[in-house]
């Protein structure tokens, strides 16, 4: 059997003598190998080490002398985490006195996570129970607990907490001040609920839409991604990550890495990539988030290449903590080091299954539902399976992290919130709504005159639970049962223009979230023959994780039947998409005169909606992602430069085209920009270590005020490696007066245009580029090659 690799040392450790393996283990083995040596293909053991969050010593010597006085017992305790529901009295809103003894007196555990009874409670009722557990904590192992929440688009487990749209749709606005605005909010109100830890931000790249978790991450784009969940760690931990003060809270990035791209599509499936891309691609968004003093990632439930993340020493260990000098704690998803044995059988028990994560790099594991896992760590670190050192390390992690947060001088506080749920945080969640829904398509319909009689249907019409998507006041999404007095996009276009019927054609059914009821659809078609104009509010219902998965990425039948017979009658339709991921709708978008992506825009989503329709707001979102066109064609944007072939030459002279519904980055607005000059301030001759600045003088052309997200790309054009065919290298989101023209100028550093070669090493390479920008294009020249023995530039 595999096992993971040796504590302190890089190499690959196999634990079985393969010529006396069976043949389809032989196999096995050789494949898991291979995969591991293409990982490691990326990583150079080289690597300075700048710690990615500066040491501390007065922090190091309080860590040391805890660590001084704890028993195993009480280590093995704080490497594990518990979910509330093994604490809490299932008859009643409380805690069990028993539970709380046994998980915390006996077994001694540092960390709880989630939500009592599966539901949001009030920020008061939350505090109440965390200052519980605190103050047993205290009691019991004069170690503080941390209290984790998935706060995911705002403070998303509070009832009375303030919701912003989803990342996919904040990675639409491409505007960096809305990460901010959530980061700041969701930290300051989870703090104000006593938790001072949240697993934010998500930032596997959505890369494939079949994914069931494309909508919480901000889009497919390494940069996009990296940007903003940058901008969003700094907004929630603050700028300094050794005292994090009593507005801030740590982060948990997530999931690392590689997890938003299974070959088969199905959540927590395995993933195969390439070594390059994996480094070059998949590690950006994590690496820049390190670099930002990020206190906690978790780990990215599936596996890479045939190797289970959670065992995978080299990434947890040697890319994270090694060749970073990252002292932060590495946790678990749930329950996967289970999954090591149930699930991904490479591992023979639990027992073993420990052993590996631990070893691997891991440093808490959340069990969600039983302590005893703390015996299984007691028992290896006796006998020596997992080093002392080892353990050690991983506690020191867990106890750095509470000492960085102030948990040991006030484990609870008494801070005032006067921002909590402030009007403020709801203008923001309001304007971040309106940048982030993306007008796809306009045939004059839009902006609505206001006069018109507007049929407003489809199953996505009057719910809240459909504007807010998953992970809102309950995992899988549950908001009418929470936040009835926001608007749907019905009652918000009943609002605006008074003149309006709801019928919906087709309907939610309960039960699965993608159960339906298209009986109704004769009584929508009989409303739209009354009115001018008709809204059909399409996509998914609610849903998160791998209950989400599904097999066909097409638009329901239903509601594909729904729109169709509606377009027969001859009115003008705009079709809404309100989704967590592209649905494919080719066969019906030449039906309407108007498309909509709003994605998950949350609470204020059918007020912004509604707005943005009528014309008192201007589209400005574009999409993150590529909207796919056919099932058999789900491309990325970066796609290499040999995937599209109008009639490849040769022998085989077939097709290869790119054909896509709408692509990265497109979207409308009521005015309209030119572009114009884009240049480079000096000479067009670059060498690797220097910066480029690139400008470009944008004009707003057309009748009225409006916002452009201006997007840089660059184009390398021979490479040793198959180029992309293009890669987003920059963006800025303008504001711009009809007729006002503004010059945006990036600085781009001649490094950002290298590649992770076939040898894993960075390398710019001599040659030309193509900088690109809103349809113009420049040449620069790259005079020198430079290959990097780091493993991250
Ligand atoms: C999800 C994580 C989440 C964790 C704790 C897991 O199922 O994959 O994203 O943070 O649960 O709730």
């Amino acid at each position: 059997m595999i096992s993971s690799l040796n504590p302190g040392d890089n190499r690959i450790f196999i634990g079985t003598n393969l010529s006396v393996m069976k043949p389809e283990s032989f196999w096995r083995a050789l494949v898991v190998l291979g995969a591991v040596l293409a990982a490691g293909a990326a990583c150079s053991p080289k690597g300075a080490v700048d710690p990615a969050i500066p040491a501390d010593k007065t922090m190091e010597a309080k860590v040391e002398q805890v660590l001084k006085g704890m028993t195993l017992e009480e280590k093995a305790g704080q490497l594990v985490q518990i979910n509330i529901s093994a604490l809490e009295d299932r008859t009643r809103e409380a805690l069990d006195p028993a539970k709380l003894d046994r998980v915390i007196g006996q077994y001694k555990v540092g960390s709880i996570l989630n939500v009592m009874h599966d539901r949001a409670h009030s920020r008061e009722q939350t505090a109440a129970m965390v200052r519980q557990i605190q103050d047993y904590s205290m009691e019991k192992l004069g170690i503080p607990c941390i209290y984790g929440l998935d706060m995911i688009h705002g403070a998303t487990y509070l009832t009375d907490g303030s919701f912003f749209p989803q990342e996919i749709n904040l990675g639409a606005t491409f505007n960096r001040e809305y990460a901010a605005m959530m980061g700041h909010a969701l930290a300051y109100e989870t703090r104000a609920a006593q938790v001072p830890w949240v697993f934010s931000p998500v930032m596997d790249l959505g890369r494939d839409p079949r994914w069931p978790r494309q909508w919480e991450s901000w889009g497919e784009d390494p940069y996009l991604q990296a940007e903003m969940a940058r901008t969003e760690t700094l907004a929630i931990q603050g700028t300094d990550p050794n005292h994090i003060d009593l507005e801030h809270a740590a982060v948990s990035i997530k999931h690392f890495m590689g997890y938003g791209v299974p070959l088969t599509g199905k959540d927590r499936t395995p993933a195969y990539i390439a070594g390059n891309d994996l480094r070059e691609k998949y590690f950006r968004p994590f690496l820049e988030c390190f670099r930002a003093g990020a206190l906690t990632a978790m780990v990215n439930s599936a596996s890479i290449n045939g190797i289970p993340t959670h065992a995978n020493r080299l990434l947890l260990t040697g890319w994270v903590k090694e060749q970073l000098g990252w002292d932060g704690m590495l946790v678990t998803d749930w329950a996967d080091i289970d999954n090591l044995y149930t699930r991904d059988h490479v591992a023979a028990d639990k027992r073993e299954a420990v052993k590996m994560g631990i070893n691997a790099g891991i440093d808490m594991i959340m069990d969600p539902y039983d302590p005893a896992c703390c015996e299984l760590i007691v028992d290896l670190a006796r006998s020596g399976e997992i080093p002392m050192s080892r353990i050690d390390d991983a506690v020191r992690r867990v106890l750095r992290l509470k000492v960085r947060l102030g948990l040991f001088e006030h484990p609870s506080w008494d801070a005032e919130y006067p921002e909590f749920a402030s009007p403020a945080f709801r203008e923001q969640s309001y304007a971040a709504a309106l940048e982030s829904e993306v007008l796809l398509k306009n045939e004059g319909v839009l902006p609505l005159k206001g006069t018109e009689r507007i049929l407003v249907t489809g199953p996505n019409a009057n719910s809240l639970r459909a504007l807010n998507g998953g992970w809102s006041y309950t995992w899988q999404g549950a908001a009418d049962d929470f936040v009835p007095q926001y608007n749907t996009v019905f009652e918000a276009l009943r609002e605006r223009f008074g003149k309006v019927v709801y019928e919906p054609g087709v309907t939610y059914s309960g039960g699965a979230w993608q159960s339906e009821d298209a009986s109704g659809i004769g009584r929508a078609v009989a409303a739209a023959r009354g009115v001018d104009v008709i809204v059909a509010c399409v996509g998914e219902n609610s849903y998160c994780e791998t209950p989400g998965n599904m097999d066909d990425l097409n638009l329901s039948a239903n509601q594909k039947e729904l729109v169709r017979r509606l377009a027969a009658t001859g009115k003008p339709l705009i079709l809404v998409l309100n989704e967590g991921r592209p649905r494919i709708i080719g066969d019906i978008e030449p039906l309407a005169a108007a498309v909509v992506d709003v994605m998950l825009p949350s609470n204020y989503g059918g007020d912004a909606l509604a707005a943005l329709l009528s014309g008192d707001e201007n589209f400005s979102g574009r999409l993150p992602f590529t909207y796919p066109k056919h099932i058999n064609a789900l491309h990325t944007y970066d796609y290499k430069v040999s995937e599209h072939r109008e009639m490849m030459e040769g022998a085989y002279n077939y097709d290869a085209v790119m054909d896509v519904q709408w692509p990265f980055g497109f979207g409308l607005s009521y005015t309209e920009f030119s572009y114009a000059g884009l240049r480079v301030e000096g000479p067009v001759q670059f060498g690797p270590e220097d910066v480029l600045a690139v400008c470009v003088d944008v004009t707003n052309s057309g009748p009225r005020a409006g916002k452009e997200a201006v997007l840089l790309y660059s184009s390398d054009l021979v490479a040793s490696l198959i180029p992309d065919v293009r890669r987003l290298r920059g963006f800025e989101k303008v504001s711009l007066e009809p007729g006002e023209t503004r010059t945006v100028r990036f600085e781009l550093p001649a490094k950002e245009l290298a590649f992770v070669g076939a040898d894993g090493k960075w390398r710019l390479e001599e040659g030309d580029f193509r900088l690109s920008c809103g349809g113009l294009g420049v040449l620069v020249h790259c005079n020198r090659t430079r290959v990097w023995d780091t493993p991250n530039l």
